[in-house]
């Protein structure tokens, strides 16, 4: 922990992780809003960034805000901004979405078009979907089969909800695409890829003055280290707080903003 002491004063901006760390479900972790509010009187920015590709970004500033946590949609990113960022930074003009209403919705919001005629694409995104089915797989074949760009939200293999189970998450309806297409994806949005961190922070952000805090060591964790930055494992079954090779291990947000606190 003695690297981490530090280097703790002079990290500027902490980019938190929201499922399994913020919240589970629909439930606010014990903590988490006390560990945040910490975190501002110390002088540190606070960012949110999620794989999460069921909710655009102002959609989850508002739902931190009525779970009591302050935030700016600003200080948000979530891999359905992000994709429609990307979608719209390159230029397609038709994409078939598996995936969520509310991602089809962000894609809309960036002003591209969704269509739901496979043959007429030119970008497939694959998002979440909790009404994936064998027909929406087979529609994604025909966008692959005709050249379309292939872009995913991420490879997460399953979230956390309320009743302490996981749900499957995006990274098995990817992978049921890439199989039955032969294709992998041409590009995947979410963390450990930096897209997302860029598109929160802009360009002007120095690596060793962000900490990455999150539950997922392919994801959060392979971000922090691919880019250099701290990185603060959350994990709820650990018997206590500690250094790993590559990364800070704590309890919970809120043991580790105590523990920030201390140190500075
Ligand atoms: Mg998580």
């Amino acid at each position: 922990m003695e690297t981490l002491r530090r280097i703790a004063s002079a990290l500027s901006d902490i980019v938190i992780d929201l499922d399994g760390v913020v919240y589970k479900g629909t439930k606010l972790i014990d903590g988490a809003d006390a560990a945040i509010k910490m975190f501002r009187q110390n002088g540190k920015r606070v960012h949110f960034l999620t794989n999460s590709s069921a909710k655009g970004r102002v959609a989850v500033a508002e739902r931190l805000c009525s779970l009591g946590v302050d935030c700016f949609a600003r200080e948000v990113m979530t891999s359905a901004t992000a994709s429609a960022i990307y979608l719209q930074s390159v230029g397609y003009r038709n994409i078939f979405v598996i995936g969520e209403e509310s991602l089809r919705n962000e894609i809309r919001e960036y002003r591209i078009e969704v269509t739901d005629n496979p043959g007429k694409a030119d970008a497939l995104l694959v998002g979440l979907d909790s009404q994936f089915s064998y027909q929406k797989l087979a529609d994604a074949m025909i966008c692959l089969s005709n050249g379309c760009k292939f872009v995913i939200c991420n490879r997460d293999a399953s979230y956390p909800v309320d009743n302490g189970q996981r749900l499957p998450g995006c990274g098995p309806i990817v992978a049921a695409v890439e199989v039955a297409s032969g294709r992998n994806a041409d590009v995947d949005i979410g963390k450990p890829n930096k897209f997302m961190l860029d598109a929160l922070l802009g360009d002007n952000y120095c690596s060793r003055n962000i900490a990455i805090v999150g539950d997922g060591l392919t994801s959060d964790m392979a971000l922090a280290a691919r880019i250099g930055s701290a990185g603060i494992y959350i994990d709820d079954s650990a018997k206590c707080a500690c250094r790993h090779d590559d990364f800070f291990m704590f309890r919970s947000l809120y043991e580790f903003s105590a523990w920030l606190c201390r140190a500075l």
